[in-house]
């Protein structure tokens, strides 16, 4: 399963909620990405923390099933393969939290994979909760409402859109989506 939406939307709240609701029946692949942690991540919780060399020696050695540059002349992120194979292997549902050009990449390899896109009621309300969340300067902010504007315009690709007004109904929305493809909670 793949999740996207713009940075700031409340991914990771809901993320939290399906996996603690799954009764283990979904997993999240955590991400490796070169951006530092912000505080209260924990590293291969939140994150696998990596420098710059140790992404590019990975990409190189065939390491991630997709990695890209966001925001521009930003950081680096990627889904590592032995985050998501070994689950399926398993029969176990993964969740990729990734960007839109993740999303279009981890398609190739996987069409089958169900995709939910989660939107904000409103732009404003995006950017009220960007500047809340305290961990972005005003460089930062804009560059993420940037960013925001083009993945809005690009979602079309997912199946399934979600808008997260409340997380209590965001949450129940995206756990039917999910049962109605077979994942059973
Ligand atoms: P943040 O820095 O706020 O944790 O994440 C920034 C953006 O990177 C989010 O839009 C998130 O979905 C995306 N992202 C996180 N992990 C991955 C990944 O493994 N692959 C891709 N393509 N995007 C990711």
């Amino acid at each position: 399963m793949i999740l996207s939406g713009p940075s700031g939307v409340g991914k990771s709240t809901i993320v939290r909620r399906l996996i603690d609701e799954s009764h283990g029946r979904l997993r999240l692949s955590v991400s490796a990405t070169t951006r530092g942690p912000r505080p209260g991540e924990i590293p291969g919780e939140h994150y696998h923390f990596l420098t710059p060399q140790e992404f590019a020696a990975r990409r190189e050695a065939g390491d991630f099933l997709e990695c890209v540059e966001v925001f521009g002349r930003g950081h680096w992120y990627g889904t590592l393969r032995s985050e998501v194979l070994p689950s399926l292997q398993q029969g176990i549902w993964v969740i990729l939290e990734i960007d839109v050009d993740g999303a279009e990449r981890v398609l190739e390899a996987f069409p089958q994979a169900v995709t939910i896109f989660i939107a904000p009621s409103t732009t404003e309300e995006l950017e009220r909760r960007l500047r809340q969340r305290g961990t972005e300067d005003e460089a930062g902010i804009a560059r993420r409402l940037e960013v925001a504007r083009h993945e809005l315009d690009r979602r079309q690709l997912y199946t399934h859109q979600v808008v997260n007004d409340r997380v209590d109904d965001a949450v129940t929305a995206i756990q039917t989506i999910l049962s109605d493809h077979g994942m059973q909670a």
